[in-house]
């Protein structure tokens, strides 16, 4: 009877337990910590040397293909040779910012950002400095085209350029969005600021670690990206510079098809539905 009663009070244990942890997974279903996801981006990021290395590498590059376009430079085209780089993740390393959001849980903010920006303590990613005084010493222009607010960030990203020994950080050549532009529908376009660069330089090249850091990649879904990368592979490479960035991006936005209001519920629900696992 004893031994009866023990197995019975184990069982019970047990379906309590069971029951304990299948709540505990529910809660966890209902209630995800999507920065807590970020966690093996943002250490591929800061430690793994295949992430420096690419970033040598498309630097690499860059210089290559400034030096033939420096060579093959018609005489009698006057427009000066410009190169055009994104700021985030392809001059400036803010993985620090990343981190910080997976470890306290804390989803981007206009305000944690502009805090982390106006440190202006972001280090300079591997390669940059290099290609950049070499672009400089060749004569060649820099802008730098990036979707940071001009009114709130202008002045502490100039110091952080400055400060990581980038040349031509002037205001001048830091396009960033402008107060006036703030809240208009195609604010983050950057075709606007490309343009008037391109009114009187030569763009030989773009660098980003976001594919709308180049023209013609803006408000395209999953599928559309893929084709218009796939359309233009020739590109890459040679006019365009691509850097990896595995913790945001618009490739995040076209997953949630662009929605702003999604919970992080819904996020993590399109998450696991977009992945395309094989069938055992
Ligand atoms: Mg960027």
């Amino acid at each position: 009877m004893k031994k009866l009663i023990s197995i019975l009070s184990i069982t019970a244990m047990s379906l309590s337990l069971m029951s304990f942890s299948v709540s505990a997974q529910q809660s966890t279903n209902s209630n995800p910590n999507l920065q807590e996801q970020n966690t093996m981006s943002v250490l591929w990021f800061q430690t793994s040397g295949e992430a420096k290395a690419l970033f040598h590498q498309g630097y690499n590059i860059g210089k290559m293909r400034l030096d033939e376009i420096i060579k093959k430079k018609p005489k009698n085209n006057s427009k000066k040779i410009a190169v055009v780089l994104d700021l985030d993740e392809t001059v400036l390393d803010n993985s620090p910012y990343q981190a910080w959001s997976v470890v306290t849980g804390k989803a981007y903010g206009s305000s944690s950002w502009t805090e982390w920006v106006n440190k202006a303590e972001a280090k300079a990613l591997p390669g940059a400095i290099d290609f950049l005084s070499y672009a400089n010493s060749k004569g060649v222009d820099i802008y730098y085209i990036s979707n940071r607010k001009e009114k709130e960030e202008e002045p502490a990203t100039i110091k952080n350029l400055q400060r990581i020994g980038a040349p031509q950080a002037d205001p001048e050549h830091v396009l960033l969005i402008k107060e006036e532009d703030k809240g208009k529908k195609d604010e983050k376009v950057k075709d606007k600021r490309r343009q008037q660069v391109a009114r009187t330089h030569r763009i030989a090249l773009f660098f980003g670690d976001n594919l709308t850091d180049f023209s013609g990649f803006d408000n395209l879904s999953v599928a559309e990206r893929n084709q218009a990368v796939n359309k233009r592979k020739d590109e890459f490479g040679k006019k365009l510079i691509v850097f990896p960035n595995p913790m945001y991006g618009n490739w995040e936005d076209a997953l949630y098809g662009y929605k702003k209001n999604l919970t992080d519920a819904q996020k993590a629900k399109i998450r696991k539905r977009s992945l395309q696992p094989f069938s055992p």
